[in-house]
């Protein structure tokens, strides 16, 4: 942007003392008045041009998304684009004006040291992370900052690191376990036989629980590109080709499991991923239903929607949990959670498979008395 501008100005000056003295010139010989013409013709159309550029450089730095703010090598400020005034608030005429105070020690030590500075400063209310880069762009202590909002990069950032540091976490625990019920065979089993079926057992628990850990994180990772919503997905029918298998985990838990799947329009989106949803949401009703509990799953269509119910008669959650059950990991109750196999990771599935196929989830939740999640999904449009 910079060196536009810079070029601008250069092709300007160029251009009136070419004219000047072409006019000098004209004089110098006599010629004619049409001569003249020409030449004050030819001097408008560059003009004009010159014109059209400044007007073009205008819109191209107050369409930037980052701030530009030019500062002279007096403190005063030359130019603020439209970015730069979102960002810092009220444009600011001199440099002392200018906030915050980060950004006005980049421009000056960017202009005394002659080299680029950059800052990163948490401002405003709501509070956001901006990016300040301070460029010398002219040996008189010329200085340009150019002002980026950087808060989503770092909160992914800050995401990133929680998830690693999360994973890591509950990874440790069932490889923790594994280590030390292969250590019990190795040195007790001769002496104790009867330690090897129970710790086998352990050892083939655990297994599970960390494959069960990796195909969620696998998952997790997947759905967060993106989902392929190439598919045209009937959910009764798939609701009949998970209901077998949703029927063994409700039968093993004594819970009585009743689904409810008239035939529906088709949502477009991918069969997989809402398989997954909806694996998670009723293996979610069964595992915290006691046994004698029951579990409904019904479809319906409202407006343009089609809607897929969970209810249980399950323990239900708090009401100030519900704000963080989405979230990567958190548990409500840990140990039950644990024992039933869980991850921590399902409704955060869930949420990513909704959100893709850009519909929504809610919840309505009684302790004790039961919970029921609600997804709405767009039906297709032929
Ligand atoms: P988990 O693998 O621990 O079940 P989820 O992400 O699937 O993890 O769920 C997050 C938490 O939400 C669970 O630990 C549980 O406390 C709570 N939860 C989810 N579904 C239900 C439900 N149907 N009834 C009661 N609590 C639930």
């Amino acid at each position: 942007m910079d060196k536009l501008l810079a070029v601008v100005g250069v092709v300007a000056v160029v251009a009136i003392v070419f004219a000047i003295r072409e006019l000098r010139v004209s004089d110098r010989a006599h010629r004619s008045a049409e001569e003249r013409d020409r030449i004050i013709g030819s001097l408008q159309r560059r003009l004009d041009q010159l014109d059209e550029d400044r007007r073009a450089t205008e819109t191209v730095v107050s369409s930037m998304e980052e701030g530009i703010v030019l500062v002279g090598s007096v403190g005063g400020i030359r130019l603020v684009n439209a970015a730069a005034e979102r960002h810092l608030g009220p444009r600011p005429t001199t440099l002392v004006q200018l906030q915050p105070m980060a950004f006005r020690e980049a421009i000056r030590g960017a202009s005394s040291g002659g080299s680029v500075v950059a800052v990163e400063v948490e401002t405003g209310a709501p509070s956001r992370w901006l990016r300040g880069t301070a460029i010398p762009v002219d040996e008189d202590g010329t200085v340009l900052l150019v002002v980026r909002d950087v808060t989503e990069g770092r909160r992914l950032e800050a995401a990133r690191r929680d998830l690693v540091a999360n994973a890591s976490h509950e990874l440790k625990t069932p490889a923790a376990s594994i280590q030390a019920a292969a250590e019990t065979i190795r040195t007790a089993a001769h002496e104790d036989p009867t330690v090897i079926p129970r710790f086998a057992q352990q050892l083939e628990r655990e297994a599970v629980r960390l494959s069960q850990i990796v195909s969620d994180l696998l998952d997790l990772s997947r759905l967060e590109t993106g989902s392929e919503l190439h598919e045209s997905v009937a959910l009764d029918e798939l609701l009949d080709q998970e209901g077998p298998r949703l029927q063994e985990s409700a039968d093993d838990a004594a819970v009585q499991l009743r689904i409810d799947a008239p035939s529906m329009p088709p949502v477009r989106g991918s069969a997989r991923d809402l398989s997954l949803l909806v694996r998670n949401l009723v293996d979610n009703a069964i595992r915290y239903t006691r046994p004698g509990g029951r579990v409904d799953v019904t479809l319906s269509t409202d407006s343009d929607d089609v809607v897929l119910s969970v209810a249980d008669t399950g323990v239900g959650i708090p009401t100030r949990e519900l704000p963080r059950i989405f979230e990567r990991f958190y548990r409500v109750d840990r140990a039950r959670s644990r024992e039933t196999g869980g991850t921590g990771l399902g409704l955060s599935i869930v949420k990513h498979v909704v959100e893709n196929h850009g519909g929504t989830v809610n919840v309505t939740s009684e302790l004790g008395r039961g919970t029921c999640f609600e997804v709405r999904l767009p039906a297709a449009t032929a």
